[in-house]
């Protein structure tokens, strides 16, 4: 990698007892959508703030293309940040909204206005900056937000769970958008989420956030496909982990093993079970099988043929599980993790 947009190295942070942020060392190239993965209280706010500049490290570094900016206050970093909970001035116009910052910062009148009304047209809001916010949808709303960022071409663009307020279909309809926009404009995002849908869909890498630390950074198949701990197994996507007796009776071996749900199939012949649940969800079905060999298992299968009464009837019922020994993914412990570290 040439000189990463931003770099942390040991970064820290303790808030009294609580070691939020408890050593993170990572990366970013310039022009990278990453995103920042894990459950609520994982540390990821903090670490965005800290890039910031909101919140100084307790330990380590940030540097931002090349620099130290540890100790620099906010406005000394090529930084800006959009928060869930966007406020937009209610009682200025969307332009106005967009130009403020550059107000304050004396940028003549002129240049204000152009760069104001190329913000707005790189979130695709051309024509909308004489509405009010209130006159505005949610997404739209996200997207001034997003234009009042981005008109102060910062080298990097921190989005803390920006998507959080809107509801699901809007919310996936922005993902798809804001992955565009930042295609178009090439600013480095970080984009912190806990849903890890969202991440998959929109990272060029993720990093799974467990506890303060990161348990793993990769490319969304990466991350999905080798999970590096089952920590990581449970949090991206569904995931069943054989582990102890349970994995030498079906892996053949010792070791701790995940397998996705869409990885099994309900079979003629295979591992045996009972049916403990048959979850019908439009394009795809979930089963919940009880495996003989001591272990629940999910399994997902798309509905191609099958009907909605002839798959009820299969709950209480046994049935046979097969599956690609590839498909089958050995995960090193927590304890060969902890060892490793
Ligand atoms: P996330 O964004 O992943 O939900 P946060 O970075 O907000 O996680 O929080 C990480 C941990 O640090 C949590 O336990 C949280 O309660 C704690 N924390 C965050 N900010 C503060 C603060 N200002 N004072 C005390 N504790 C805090
Ligand atoms: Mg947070």
């Amino acid at each position: 990698m040439s000189t990463p947009a931003i770099k942390l190295t040991g970064l820290r942070k303790s808030f009294g007892a609580v070691d939020a942020v408890a050593g993170i060392d990572l990366a970013i190239a310039d022009g990278e959508f990453f995103s920042m993965l894990g459950p609520s209280g994982s540390g990821k706010t903090t670490v965005l703030r800290m890039i910031a500049g909101f919140e100084l490290p307790t330990g380590g570094t940030v540097e931002l293309g090349g620099r130290d900016v540890t100790k620099l206050a906010p406005f000394e970093r090529d930084v800006n940040t959009v928060f869930q909970d966007y406020a937009l001035f209610p009682h200025m116009t969307v332009l106005e909204n967009v130009e403020y910052g550059l107000k304050v910062r004396k940028v003549p009148r002129k240049e204000r206005r152009s760069r104001a009304e190329e913000a707005l047209s790189a979130v695709r809001l051309e024509g909308f900056g004489s509405r009010k916010p209130a006159a505005m949808s949610g997404g739209q709303r996200q997207r001034v937000a997003l234009a009042r960022a981005l008109v102060n071409r910062p080298k990097v663009l921190l989005l803390d769970e920006p998507l959080g307020a809107l509801d699901l279909k809007l919310r996936e309809q922005m993902q798809v958008e804001l992955k565009q926009i930042q295609r178009d404009v090439g600013i480095t995002f970080v984009f912190v989420t806990h849903d890890q849908d969202e991440a998959l869909t929109m990272s060029d890498r993720v990093a799974v956030f467990d506890a303060g630390r990161i348990a793993q950074v990769g490319t969304p198949s990466d991350v999905y496909e080798s999970p590096a701990t089952p920590f990581v197994a449970g949090f991206v996507g569904t995931s069943n982990l054989l582990a102890g007796p349970v994995a030498e009776a079906l892996v053949g071996r010792k070791g701790t093993f995940s397998i996705r749900p869409e990885k099994i199939s309900l079979a003629e012949a295979g591992n045996p079970g009972t049916v403990a649940e048959v979850i019908y969800a439009g394009p795809v079905t979930r089963y919940v099988v009880d495996l003989d060999a001591g272990v629940r298992v999910t399994v997902v299968e798309q509905n191609q043929r099958t009907g909605t009464a002839a798959l009820a009837e299969l709950r209480g019922k046994p049935v046979h599980l097969s599956w690609h020994a590839e498909h089958v993914i050995e995960i090193p412990s927590e304890k060969e993790n902890a060892d490793a570290a």
